[in-house]
């Protein structure tokens, strides 16, 4: 029996560049494996705090498990 993790948050706030630069860049996305879901991403730190709301009330109350 394996472990699966149910959905993952992630929110970075840098990005490499081609180039091999690291720059300011916050986005948010949320990957949620239980419905197979990708929401995001979001790139403004105020739409990001709403997001992280979002995935944690609305998208939870529509959640789903895919039949396979
Ligand atoms: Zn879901």
């Amino acid at each position: 029996m394996s472990q699966e993790i149910a959905a993952e948050l992630r929110i970075t706030a840098e990005e490499e560049t081609p180039d091999g630069r690291w720059i300011y860049s916050p986005s948010a996305r949320y990957d949620c494996h239980r419905c197979g879901v990708t929401e995001g991403p979001v790139f403004e730190p105020r739409a990001i705090t709403a997001f992280a709301e979002h995935v944690r009330g609305i998208h939870a109350g529509r959640c789903r498990p895919k039949t396979s």
